[in-house]
This record gives C-alpha cells, sequence and structure tokens, in this order.
C-alpha cells in the first residue's frame, strides 16, 4: 500500500464529526455549501470529484446502490451519513440470524416446546455470531491502528454488514429457504458485503488480507456458535 493510501487512512475520522471522500476517502470539512440561491457539492482536493454524490441521491438509490455492493455507498453509509437506530436495526439482524437457523432446525422436531426452546437458542447462537465479527474486527482494528478509539464505530460498521439478513423476509414469501442456491447465494452476499465493509474501515489491507480476514472471520462465526450451543448428551 502507498504512503499516500496510509496517510489518509490515519486521518480517518474516528466517527461521523467529520467527512471523507467517497472516491478516495480523504477527509473534507463538508459535503456541500449553501448559498442563498444554490448548493454547491464540494470537491475533494486530491482527486477532483464531488466528495460525497449520495447526499444527492434518495435513499432507495442509496440502497440499490448498496446492494450492488459499491464500495462508494458503503462509505457514504459509514462515514457520511452515520448509522441510525443502530439498536433497531441490531434486533432486525439477530432475529433474521435467528429464524433462519430455526426454519432449518424445525423440519426435525414436531413438539410445540421443542421449537420454542430451539428458536430461543437460535436466537443465542445469531447472537454469538454477530458478537465473533464484532470481536475479530475490534483485534484488526487494534492490531492495524494500536488502538480502540474507533470501536463502536467499527462495532456498529460490522453489525451494519449483516444487512443481507432481511433477504430472510423473501425466504418466508417464496419458500425460498429450503433451497440450496438460496442459501449459497445470500451467504455469499453476506461475504462480499463484510469485505465491503472491511474495505472501508481499513484502506490501507490489501486485497488479499482483507479476503483471508472475512473468510477466517465468517468461518468461526459459522463454526463456533452450534459447537458452544451443542447439548452435552
Ligand atoms: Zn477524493
Amino acid at each position: 500500500m502507498s504512503d499516500e493510501a496510509k496517510r489518509v487512512n490515519d486521518d480517518l475520522p474516528s466517527s461521523s464529526q467529520s467527512y471523507v471522500c467517497i472516491h478516495c476517502m480523504t477527509p473534507a470539512d463538508s459535503l456541500y455549501k449553501t448559498y442563498p440561491s444554490f448548493i454547491r457539492m464540494t470537491q475533494c482536493k486530491e482527486c477532483d470529484n464531488d466528495v460525497d454524490k449520495y447526499v444527492e441521491y434518495d435513499s432507495v438509490l442509496v440502497v440499490i446502490d448498496l446492494l450492488l455492493q459499491y464500495s462508494e455507498a458503503y462509505r457514504h453509509i459509514l462515514y457520511n451519513r452515520g448509522i441510525q437506530h443502530f439498536s433497531r436495526l441490531l434486533t432486525i439482524f439477530l432475529f433474521c440470524g435467528a429464524y433462519e437457523r430455526w426454519i432449518e432446525a424445525r423440519q426435525n422436531q414436531e413438539k410445540v416446546f421443542d421449537l420454542e426452546w430451539r428458536f430461543y437458542l437460535c436466537l443465542l447462537e445469531s447472537t454469538v455470531e454477530i458478537g465473533i465479527y464484532v470481536l475479530s474486527a475490534l483485534v484488526l482494528e487494534f492490531f492495524l491502528k494500536g488502538s480502540l478509539k474507533r470501536a463502536a464505530f467499527v462495532s456498529k460498521a460490522v453489525v451494519a454488514g449483516f444487512y443481507g439478513r432481511v433477504c430472510v423476509v423473501l425466504s418466508i414469501i417464496f419458500h425460498l429457504y429450503s433451497e440450496p442456491s438460496y442459501r449459497i447465494l445470500t451467504q455469499l452476499f453476506l461475504l462480499i458485503s463484510h469485505f465491503q465493509i472491511c474495505r472501508a474501515l481499513h484502506p490501507q489491507l490489501s486485497l488479499m488480507r482483507a479476503v483471508v480476514f472475512v473468510c477466517l472471520s465468517t468461518l468461526f462465526a459459522q463454526i463456533l456458535p452450534p459447537i458452544m450451543m451443542a447439548s452435552p448428551n
């Protein structure tokens, strides 16, 4: 990674207190300036592009670009817009993850009590899974930065990477949960989302290292929860 990229990363804001260019991640003081009769987008001093074109976009268009996995859209959300309603998002992602696990497990059980108990276990597994992701991201943050000043920011960003979990709603509507292709696609989508979040958080990290980090985090997050929740009998 070039010295310039490292310098840019060192200058990144620890929260949404300032902004970054969504193209090159150079810090910026503002996204736009308001004049009496018009608004002018702030130009990046490094790449001469608009610092953040998404401030003019409707939220739906931003979501579409997120679904298309555009890096600029991720940077807009993480640095310039900020993750809002975090606790609600976390709750939704936890329950979506729990339901996905539960719908798979319930086919082998018929008793209502067992199904209910199974759902609680799935919710716990889902919590541990997200917890492992957050923990691994914090370890990486400490390894790269030498401090955890951005711990809250990094944690929120990692949790936001689970937004693909809401696909479970589609699986319920269209009865896709038993389709292997659906499961593969959603896992792949989550993997790419986490990769984009990782790249947005740590632009100095090489492509290969980011891939390895995300794959290892995913592996641990998938394998460990069922082992930890396994019944001794
Ligand atoms: Zn720029």
